[in-house]
């Protein structure tokens, strides 16, 4: 007998300890959350509706947090209840609806720990870089299959120039900054980002 024939698939187990990581970040998130007297999936929409200044839908913010309609708009009454959030006219059609964040609701949301912190933070710099990078893969493939919401990273953005500079230390181009980039630059969540589709 040797470990070949006894040791379950590579893909079961990478699996099982990503779920198991992501399993302690809800935790750490709910903690928070709790503590902020939000449940998570208001703390999800908060978030996300104070990352967007511009202002969101709520269909983008149901989709974001993974959650139906009816339920990311109970979640909103709630967060307009705490005054953290405000309903206003969509900037891009005067007859819809837009979300966004009070100054207090922007305060907590700015104020608020990133769950995934404390896990990543025992890894060298060169780890860190090394699993941004894969993290950047797997978010990009996820989106190809369209098993995630679109999301504001640069690979899915129409200022991103993939390696247009093969073999230097900065390949990549963002033509909003004008500046060239590293793949440890990339963004996974940037405010600036507009769809390339
Ligand atoms: S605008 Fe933002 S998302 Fe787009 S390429 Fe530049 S840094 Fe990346």
């Amino acid at each position: 007998m040797n470990f070949d024939q006894i040791t379950e698939p590579l893909d079961r187990r990478l699996a099982d300890g990503l779920a198991r990581l992501a399993v302690v970040a809800r935790q750490l998130d709910w903690q928070a959350a709790e503590a902020a007297g939000l449940s998570p999936t208001q703390a999800d929409i908060l978030r996300f509706v104070a990352n967007r200044p511009q202002g969101v839908r709520l269909t983008a913010a149901a989709a974001h947090a993974g959650v139906r309609n009816a339920t990311a708009s109970d979640a909103v009454a709630a967060l307009e209840r705490k005054a953290l959030v405000r309903k206003c006219a969509d900037a891009s059609d005067g007859r819809a609806v837009a979300l966004k964040a009070t100054p207090k609701g922007h305060r907590i949301a700015q104020a608020w720990p990133s769950s995934f912190v404390p896990i990543v933070a025992g890894l060298s710099q060169a780890e860190q870089e090394s699993l941004f990078g894969l993290v950047i893969r797997m978010i990009r493939q996820l989106q190809q299959r369209q098993l995630i919401a679109p999301q504001r990273t640069c690979v899915t953005c129409r200022h991103f120039r993939e390696n247009v500079a093969p073999g230097t230390n900065a390949p990549h181009f963002c033509a909003f900054v004008g500046a060239p980039m590293a793949d440890r630059h990339l963004r996974v969540d940037c405010a600036e980002h507009e769809s390339a589709a």
